[in-house]
């Protein structure tokens, strides 16, 4: 079988009109959609990524402010920063660029980000709703993964479904998000004992581990859909550089009856799902 591919970018359009769509009736409502991000002694390139990112809300009708603050920023002095914001009423979403300097906590400064303006899902409250299926937002990484899943219209519920990979910020969250649609979730990690048996039997399987060709068409099912979340950058024999995922492209496709291509695939879907997350803070706001 020749795998039909997930178009990320496609996706990530689609999102984007209706991001789009709910920033202009929130606008109309009085209550613009305001994204704060944080930036703490960025380089040129950060500082680019950063404003690039501000562009890319402004086009969809987002407020996006971008907080400049030295390296020598303390705890403390961040810490405050992000309470004031909390508080600020025309502030509806927060966001901090990573990484943070050795010196500063980044999971202590996460976990004050007010849980509703939180529009990357990192402080663990928001993971504690999505437990207790109350999803508030999720982080946007996980929710890509999952909304690519969906967009494919496999049956989840009571579906094999196999995580490869473990991280807080993706695989667990991958998993809780899951098991929320009813599927049957294994999680697997570095410490699993046989990874191919059970990626072999999975109806589903989402990889976000950071290891190129990890998975190949030996570990799949036939018929299988596959989410690839891994970003990897790779030295071909020719000396060209590449960026790859987690999964063996070409032998996968062979035996999956969904996959997603590295680049173009999830990382084009988490940008969309911090836009859409931002909206959704602005309406849970409102
Ligand atoms: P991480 O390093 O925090 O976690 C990696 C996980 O993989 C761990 O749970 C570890 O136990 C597991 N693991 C390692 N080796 C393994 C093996 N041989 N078999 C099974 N499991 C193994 O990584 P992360 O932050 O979750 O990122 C994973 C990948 O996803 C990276 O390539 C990263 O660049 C990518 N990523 C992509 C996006 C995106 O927007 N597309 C966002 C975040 C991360």
């Amino acid at each position: 079988m020749a795998a039909q591919i997930i178009d990320g970018i496609a996706f990530a359009n689609q999102t984007k009109q209706d991001v789009a769509a709910r920033a202009a009736a929130l606008k109309a409502a009085g209550k613009p959609v305001h994204l704060t991000a944080i930036l703490v002694g960025g380089d040129h390139g950060a500082e680019l990524y950063a404003e690039r990112q501000g562009d890319g809300c402004r086009a969809l009708g987002i407020d996006y402010t971008l907080l400049k603050f030295p390296v020598s920023i303390s705890q403390r002095e961040l810490k405050n920063e992000i309470r004031r914001l909390n508080k600020d009423v025309g502030v509806t979403g927060i966001m901090m660029h990573l990484p943070l300097p050795d010196h500063l906590d980044t999971a202590r400064l996460q976990y004050e980000i007010d849980v509703v303006k939180d529009v990357e899902g990192v402080n663990p409250a928001n993971i504690g709703y999505v437990v207790y299926k109350h999803t508030l937002i999720a982080p946007c990484t996980a929710l890509a993964a999952v909304e690519l899943v969906k967009s494919t219209g496999v049956q989840l519920r009571g579906a094999e479904v196999v995580v490869v990979g473990a991280s807080v910020i993706v695989g667990k969250p991958v998993a809780l998000l899951l098991i929320e649609q009813e599927a049957t979730v294994t999680l697997c990690h570095i410490a699993t004992r046989d990874l191919m048996a059970h990626t072999r039997r999975a109806d589903v399987v989402v990889v976000a581990v950071g290891k190129a060709g990890l998975i190949t068409g030996d570990h799949l099912k036939e018929g299988a859909v596959v989410v690839d979340v891994g970003i990897n950058r790779i030295t071909l024999p020719d000396g060209t550089r590449k960026t790859v995922g987690d999964v063996d492209f070409e032998s996968a496709k062979e035996k999956a009856s969904w996959l997603t291509p590295v680049p173009g695939g999830v990382g084009p879907v988490t940008v969309a799902m911090l836009l859409r997350n931002s909206v959704r803070s602005a309406e849970l706001l409102k």
